[in-house]
């Protein structure tokens, strides 16, 4: 085994265009009125700190003068995301490796995943996406003390690997700064789509990404 390969699993694993970045879009307008757009929140998601997306929303909503608990912020997008028993949102949720990618990666490597997720979350998305798979450790929100940009995850994962190497694979500035934070190489994923390409990139390599990838299905490319 050349080690672990952990993934973050929003906007890396799965694409969340339609299912959490709609949600958080749905969630404001609820309690705002206002519309906002997915550029909008990328430059939220940018500045760092703001991975969780029910803070995103909590902060957003307040930014616009409303002052709505935080319980009823999350309780209406926990209700949206999931529906009624995982027939939300959740649904919309795309995998986005291409088929037989994991099969050659867990030929030499190990497969993690720490994700800002509740594991809950993260079981529904895997099982229906890609049961065929194993991922072990998975590392979820509720698994750590402290949420990224903090290494908890990362460093909860390496004591369940000993002796192994890690590289983390993630899409937000916090993943990189977690990654960072370990002391463990980082690997930015900057999706087509995303409207601020340029910005988040240069945010990665000022972290001190190893690479950047515009998809998980180029990072054969980069592990050499
Ligand atoms: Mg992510």
């Amino acid at each position: 085994m050349r080690g672990v390969l952990i993934f973050d699993m929003d906007g890396v694993l799965v694409d969340v265009a339609d299912s959490y970045r709609e949600t958080i879009v749905q969630t404001v307008k609820r309690f705002t009125g206002r519309t906002i757009t997915r550029d909008y929140i990328q430059g939220i998601k940018n500045r760092g700190g703001f991975n969780d997306d029910w803070a995103l929303c909590n902060m957003v909503i307040h930014d616009f003068g409303v002052r709505a608990p935080y319980g009823e912020i999350v309780d209406y997008f926990q209700r949206l995301f999931l529906g009624d028993n995982h027939n939300g949102l959740i649904l919309r949720e795309k995998w986005t490796a291409q088929p037989g990618l994991f099969e050659r990666l867990a030929r030499e490597w190990r497969l993690a995943i720490f994700t800002g997720r509740t594991k809950d979350e993260a079981r529904v998305t895997l099982d229906r996406c890609a049961p065929h798979l194993t991922f072990d450790p998975i590392i979820g929100n509720t698994d750590v003390e402290n949420l990224k940009p903090a290494p908890d995850g990362i460093l909860k994962i390496l004591k369940l690997c000993p002796g192994m190497d890690a590289i983390y694979v993630g899409d937000n500035i916090d993943d990189g700064r977690s990654a960072h934070a370990a002391r463990v190489p980082f690997i930015g994923v900057v999706g087509a789509e995303n409207t601020r390409r340029a910005e988040l990139t240069e945010l990665f390599l000022r972290e001190g990404a190893r690479a950047v990838i515009s998809s998980v299905n180029e990072i054969e490319e980069v592990l050499g």
